[in-house]
């Protein structure tokens, strides 16, 4: 499959034209058609799959796609990914940028360790469409009220074992219930293992979820 024939928005066409791909991967080629479509999905995929365009693709694209109506407000992002680490937030929020810059979307990295109140003055600053964050520091910046969840529209939980094995899904599960109900969003979630705890959680976040095995 090749980017061109998924009927994507222009502004990300042109971004994913500057970047350079051309052909989508393979978990990209089977969980696209679903996701922009606005199902749900569970994928099983390791890093190096290309994980990270399939879901900031379907994010930016449902994005642009549905554009909101009424007036929006500071600390209220459309899409939020959580991921385990500094260093995968960083990376996705990086894939992210390059992927918005024709869009005029707007992308906020909320990380534990760095400074507070540079990252508020971010978020303050203007309207926000996407938060990628760590679930300790979201967690911080929802109990200060500085973001609130309830007009998340895509959620997405990256190395949702990886989460697991940090002991992160306490505040995973906060997270979650601070967003709308899984009927009213989209829910993509990925692991690269399923053990009996990640299918308990995937089954309660999603919603008539597809799977992809890659
Ligand atoms: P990820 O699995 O998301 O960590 O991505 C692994 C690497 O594959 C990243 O360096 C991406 O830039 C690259 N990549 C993702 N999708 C594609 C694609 N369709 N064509 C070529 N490279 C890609």
């Amino acid at each position: 499959t090749r980017f061109h024939d998924l009927g994507l928005r222009d502004e990300l066409m042109r971004a994913i034209a500057d970047i350079g791909f051309e052909y989508c991967s393979p978990i990209q080629a089977a969980i696209l058609p679903q996701t922009l479509q606005g199902n749900d999905a569970i994928g099983k995929a390791q890093t190096g799959t290309g994980k990270t365009a399939a879901f900031l693709i379907t994010l930016f694209n449902d994005l642009l796609c549905h554009p909101v109506e009424g007036e929006r407000f500071l600390g209220e992002p459309r899409g939020l990914v959580i991921a385990p680490t500094r260093e995968l937030v960083m990376q996705i929020a990086q894939d992210a940028e390059d992927l918005a810059k024709y869009s005029g979307l707007k992308v906020v990295t909320l990380i534990g360790g760095m400074d507070y109140q540079k990252q508020l003055n971010r978020l303050t600053s203007e309207i926000v469409d996407l938060v990628v964050a760590t679930p300790g520091r979201l967690i911080d910046f929802m109990g200060r009220r500085d973001v609130f969840l309830d007009r998340v529209e895509i959620l997405v939980l990256d190395e949702a074992d990886r989460m697991l094995d940090m002991g992160f899904i306490p505040q995973v599960k906060r997270i979650v219930r601070a967003t709308s109900r899984r009927e009213d969003r989209q829910t993509l979630l990925f692991s690269a293992t399923f053990t009996q705890d990640i299918i308990n959680l995937s089954e309660q976040w999603t919603y008539e979820p597809i799977t992809v095995d890659i």
